[in-house]
């Protein structure tokens, strides 16, 4: 049977006061909220944006969201867990700052900002999966432990997985440190020395001090390196190459971590995709990329495959042709959901309502 994906247009307006009245009808006819029951607390999980980016999901829009989860007598909390590369989300404390900077407040949103600090032992968890790559996921713990869990994300094209949605919200999003570094290991970039000039832009941008400049050669330790592909994307000359191969088995991983993540959860997760202001590359950029499509819209479904599904779907649509396989294409982003929907985490094929 087809999964139901609830779908309002955001036609063209960048109105936050007109897109928050689209919002509150997509909450209100897709009945996404109703898994939530009266007392439970909620955990909202979100990307708050690196420093200096401005594609992440607006904390307006996160008003709505919480109010309405309020008004069903539940307890919102937003929340994100710590990444793996330098920068201002590294840390708990830091990442707290970030996200009030970037407008999450408790006066904003109308609830707590929550970041997982796990490098204390009792805020993960591992649990147990037994999947091809995967045995044990390292979770931050607050997601699992949550009564009611909605993913709220922002979609958006990737280096590493083609586009990003509600899965890697979900797989990459709610591991721990750890579990961010199972994914991405083995991604440690080859230098083409032919090509490369001694520029530096690698080493500038490199967040794990995983780059050595030595007789004007770029050199990458591959036991620092954490695979985020950033000096891929700095390199002028092309002179970094990752076996995009690997791009594939981040994929599998973070599908796998998905799993882990949603095991026991059925019925007690929500997913709504933001199809707007949709960048290159993801928000864990600290720099404003490029916009590849026009605004689409909001989604909201149970399914988080059927959701990013529909997401990609109907970006294509607007742009008349695969704008992530042509901004990425060493990448085939289908490849996460085809996986997830094998692993029985949702539904490829769905039922698009347009309100
Ligand atoms: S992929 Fe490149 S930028 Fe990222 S950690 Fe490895 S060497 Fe550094
Ligand atoms: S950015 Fe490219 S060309 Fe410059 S040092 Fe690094 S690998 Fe070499």
């Amino acid at each position: 049977m087809k999964s139901k994906v609830y779908f309002i247009s955001q036609k063209d307006s960048n109105n936050l006061k007109e897109i928050n009245i689209r919002l509150k009808l997509l909450l209100d006819k897709s009945g996404i909220l109703n898994f939530i029951e009266k007392s439970q607390k909620c955990a909202v999980k979100m990307h708050f944006g690196e420093e200096g980016n401005t594609g992440f999901v607006r904390p307006e829009h996160l008003r709505i969201i919480c109010d309405a989860i309020k008004n069903k007598g539940a307890y919102p909390f937003l929340s994100d867990a710590n990444t793996l590369y330098r920068g201002r989300r590294l840390n708990s404390q830091d990442h707290l700052k970030l996200a009030y900077e970037h407008g999450f407040s408790q006066e904003t949103t109308g609830a707590e900002v929550i970041i997982p600090d796990d490098t204390r032992s009792e805020e993960a968890v591992a649990i147990e999966i037994n999947q091809k790559h995967i045995k044990s996921a390292k979770v931050a713990r607050i997601y699992i432990d949550s009564e009611s869990l909605l993913v709220v994300s922002h979609f958006k094209g990737h280096i590493l997985t083609g586009f990003g949605g509600a899965l890697k919200n979900i797989g990459m999003g709610c591991a721990t440190r750890a579990g961010k570094l199972a994914q991405h290991c083995n991604l440690a970039p080859v230098v083409h020395l032919e090509r490369c000039i001694g520029c530096s832009e690698c080493l500038k941008v490199c967040p794990a001090g995983a780059i050595c400049i030595q007789d004007k050669k770029s050199i990458v330790d591959s036991q620092k390196c954490i695979g985020c592909a950033s000096c891929l994307a700095a390199c002028p000359t092309m002179a970094m190459f990752i076996d995009f191969g690997a791009g594939d088995l981040v994929q599998e991983k973070m599908v796998e971590y998905s799993l882990a993540v949603l095991k026991n959860r059925k019925g007690q997760t929500g997913f709504i995709n933001f199809a707007t202001r949709i960048n290159k590359e993801c928000d864990c950029w600290g720099m404003e990329n490029p916009r590849i499509a026009p605004d689409v819209g909001i989604l909201a479904s149970m399914d988080p495959v059927s959701i990013d599904k529909a997401s990609f779907d109907l970006v294509n649509k607007a742009c008349g042709r695969d704008i992530f396989k042509e901004t990425h294409p060493d990448q085939d982003g289908l490849k996460q959901l085809k996986l997830a929907d094998r692993l029985g985490l949702g539904n490829l094929d769905y039922e698009l309502i347009e309100l």
